[in-house]
This record gives structure tokens, C-alpha cells and sequence, in this order.
């Protein structure tokens, strides 16, 4: 079987098919058409003969890859179920409709122009990778939508792992649980999952990005909306009588530290709290903020800041009322990893196997892993080998995704010949 024309072909069946998800919907999937996708992906699993492949109602695929492991195999009675897992859908701040994907089949180096839109090019001096990509496929949109290899690359490429290893009986694995999800682009991709059914001890999401790359730390997330209630009156009789919201949520927000703390001036570790919403008038303002940090204990100390400052304008204005209703988002994974920290190690070794170097990367954001870790499924991220997500600059390495799909398969070798670990 030839891994790099399956992966390719896969990839550029699915990324043709909008995914779009969209943040104001409240049904669930979030958008009808991600089951176009979810529903081919089922029917693609049964004709490579998997049993036991289900859908529920929220559209979630799953299935189970038996183990091959004889009875008498030294660790048949302790490999885990391994599952791996990709999100169909794609970022609602890019359009992902009627996406055309362009192949480059062997790439020479020196800027990219994207055809539809030659204003839109794929620099090597801003993409670094692509100078690590000489000689490879590479796909790239046409410059007009983003392509969707996030997660589309690693749709592709757990579907072409589980070909290869329907065609291969004769590769030792344990129990294999594969799970297709809809809604990651707007945080909800966890939300129905249902973890038991799943049946996987471990699992693995394929939604990094660089090859050799494997994710087990992510920010530690909640958000807050903090709501001014001022009193309105006519402005022109409210002389001791009005208290306006739009000025002290201001106040506010101009006590917020500019050069530490934000997004803006923060990258690797650092936290920061972001407002990114504000709405409302005289009488009621409210403001919308995120709070990130790696380490739970600092995103305790943002709220208590937040708080304090809430404090200070209220002691500017007693009549106003100030609340602010915190909520949990989701949490940093790798307390949780530490405590199996081979999951860990077995994803470095294997992708040591298929030749790279294996490098952590923490992610200053979430992965559905972050939220199945504390759903009870440790599930760190690895690479897919595809950049520039959420753009119409977006690109993916074909040479890249094809280490990936072996990545998967050196990796369910590894979990049986080492079994689970004894604690
Ligand atoms: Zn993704």
C-alpha cells in the first residue's frame, strides 16, 4: 500500500467538503454539514471492513480495531485500548467553502504565490518549515479559503493508518479505538464525547503541527464576564443622579497592565487576562474576558486581581454595583500526564522511530485533549505536519503526514510490545 498516495487522496477528498463549524449556533454539531464528512467517514471505516463502527446523535464516529495480539503474547493481557482522534471541522474566521487545494509535487524552495489570489503568497521567511520541506508535496489553498489540514490532515492520516494496519493483520497491536469529533474549532468538540463508550485507556489527538512535535502541556483557561450596573438618567437632569457603566467598565480596563499580562506582550509561559468583549450602555456594561495561565494556582491569582480591581472602581463609585461571574474553561493536562508519563515516552520513542527528534511544545491555548484529560482520557497531541492554521495561507507537508500515519502505527506496535505500565 502506498502511504503517501492514500494520505494525499484522503486529504484532498475531505478538505473539498465545508466543515465550517460556527460559535453563535446551540444545536450540536454546531453546523448540518460537518456530517457530510462524519457520515463519509463512517461509510469509508466499514468498507475498509472495521467492525463495530457506530455514529451516535451528536455525530460523533467511533470504532474499534480488535487487537492481532495471540492469547500467548507476553503483554496480551495488559495493552490498553490506544485511540487516536482528529476533529472534523474547521475555524468559522476563515471560509472553508469550495476550498481548492493545490499540489505542489515536488517542492523547490522560494516563495509560494497562491493562484487565486497572488496577493497571498507562503513565504519561507515567515513559515520557517516550508525551508524544512525541500523536495517535499506540499498542498496549499488557492488563496481565496483556508485549506482545513487543521484537522483535516489528521483525519487523513489516522484514516490511512487504520488501512494500512486493516491490510497488515500480521502487525502485532492491542485494542485500537478510533474517533472522529465534530466542533473543536469552538470549543464544544468534548462536549457530548462520551468516554466510556469510547473505551480507550489513552488516546492521542493528531492536531499539532511540526513534524516530531508531541503536546502534553496546554493553558489552564477560564473566563469571566464582569457586568458594571450604573443608574441612567436624562442626561440632561442627572447632575448627582446618574452613575454611567460605560465609564467605569473604562476605568476598568485602563487599570489593565499593558506591557505584561496581555497577549500582546506575553509568549511561552506567560499568562496573561485578555478582555476581548465589551457591550452594553449607561445603565449596564459588560465585559468579557479570558484568563490563561499554565499554572492553575496563577489563574487563581488573575481572579483575585481581577477582583481587587473591581474593588478599586467601586470604591470610586459606590452607588455602582459590579459583578463578575467566573467560569471554568479548561485545564493545563500535564499534572494529569505526569502521573502516566509513558503515554508520554511511548509517543517520543515512536516518533523517534519514524526519524525525528522528538520536541514539546506547550500550546498557549487547548486541544480536546485538554478537555478529555480531565474528562478522564489522558490524551496528549501530536503532529500532523501541517502550518499556518486558521489562514488563507494554510499549507501542509504530504512527505510530513505520511511520517504521521507511521508515527500511529510504530506506535500501537509499541503499546504491545511494552504493554501498560506497571504503577
Ligand atoms: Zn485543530
Amino acid at each position: 500500500m502506498d502511504l503517501k498516495k492514500d494520505v494525499l487522496e484522503r486529504f484532498l477528498r475531505y478538505v473539498q467538503i465545508d466543515t465550517q463549524s460556527n460559535e453563535e449556533s446551540t444545536s450540536y454539531p454546531s453546523t448540518a454539514k460537518q456530517m457530510v464528512l462524519l457520515n463519509l467517514l463512517a461509510e469509508e471505516l466499514r468498507a475498509l471492513g472495521v467492525p463495530n463502527v457506530q455514529q451516535d446523535e451528536y455525530g460523533y464516529v467511533m470504532a474499534t480495531l480488535p487487537s492481532t495480539l495471540p492469547p500467548t503474547h507476553p503483554t496480551a493481557n495488559r495493552v490498553p485500548t490506544i485511540g487516536f482522534l482528529a476533529h472534523v471541522d474547521t475555524s468559522p474566521e476563515v471560509t472553508g467553502a469550495n476550498v481548492r487545494p493545490q499540489v505542489i509535487p515536488a517542492y523547490q524552495g522560494g516563495v509560494i504565490t497562491l493562484v487565486g489570489d497572488p496577493s497571498q503568497k507562503i513565504d519561507p521567511a515567515e513559515s520557517v518549515e516550508l525551508s524544512n520541506s525541500m523536495g517535499h508535496t506540499l498542498v496549499t489553498t488557492d488563496g481565496t479559503t483556508l485549506l482545513g489540514a487543521d484537522n483535516k490532515c489528521g483525519v487523513a492520516e489516522i484514516m490511512t493508518a487504520v488501512a494500512y494496519l486493516m491490510a497488515h493483520p500480521e502487525i502485532e497491536h492491542g485494542p485500537i479505538a478510533i474517533g472522529f469529533t465534530p466542533d473543536e474549532e469552538v470549543g464544544r468538540g468534548a462536549e457530548y464525547f462520551d468516554v466510556t463508550k469510547f473505551g480507550a485507556t489513552y488516546a492521542y489527538t493528531l492536531d499539532g503541527s511540526v513534524a516530531g512535535e508531541v503536546q502534553f502541556e496546554t493553558f489552564s483557561a477560564d473566563a469571566v464576564t464582569i457586568t458594571f450596573h450604573g443608574r441612567n438618567q436624562h442626561p440632561g437632569y442627572a447632575k448627582d443622579k446618574m452613575v454611567n457603566a460605560i465609564k467605569l467598565a473604562s476605568e476598568f480596563l485602563a487599570r489593565l497592565p499593558k506591557d505584561h499580562l496581555s497577549p500582546e506582550t506575553t509568549s511561552n509561559y506567560e499568562g496573561f487576562v485578555h478582555p476581548y468583549g465589551i457591550e452594553g450602555g449607561v445603565e449596564e456594561t459588560r465585559i468579557k474576558m479570558l484568563l490563561r495561565d499554565f499554572s492553575e494556582e496563577k489563574l487563581l491569582e488573575y481572579r483575585i486581581f481581577l477582583q481587587g480591581l473591581a474593588q478599586e472602581i467601586k470604591t470610586l463609585e459606590p452607588r455602582a454595583e459590579i459583578t463578575l461571574e467566573f467560569r471554568e474553561s479548561y485545564r493545563n493536562m500535564r499534572a494529569t500526564l505526569n502521573k502516566v508519563h509513558h503515554v508520554v515516552e511511548y509517543a517520543e520513542e515512536a516518533i523517534r522511530r519514524v526519524g525525528f527528534e522528538p520536541a514539546s511544545t506547550p500550546v498557549r491555548g487547548g486541544t480536546d485533549g485538554s478537555r478529555l484529560t480531565a474528562m478522564g482520557l489522558p490524551t496528549p497531541n501530536l503532529f500532523t505536519g501541517a502550518y499556518n492554521y486558521h489562514s488563507l495561507r494554510e499549507w501542509a507537508s504530504v512527505d510530513t503526514m505520511v511520517k504521521a500515519v507511521e508515527t500511529v502505527v510504530e506506535l500501537v506496535k509499541l503499546w504491545a510490545e511494552r504493554g501498560e505500565r506497571e504503577s
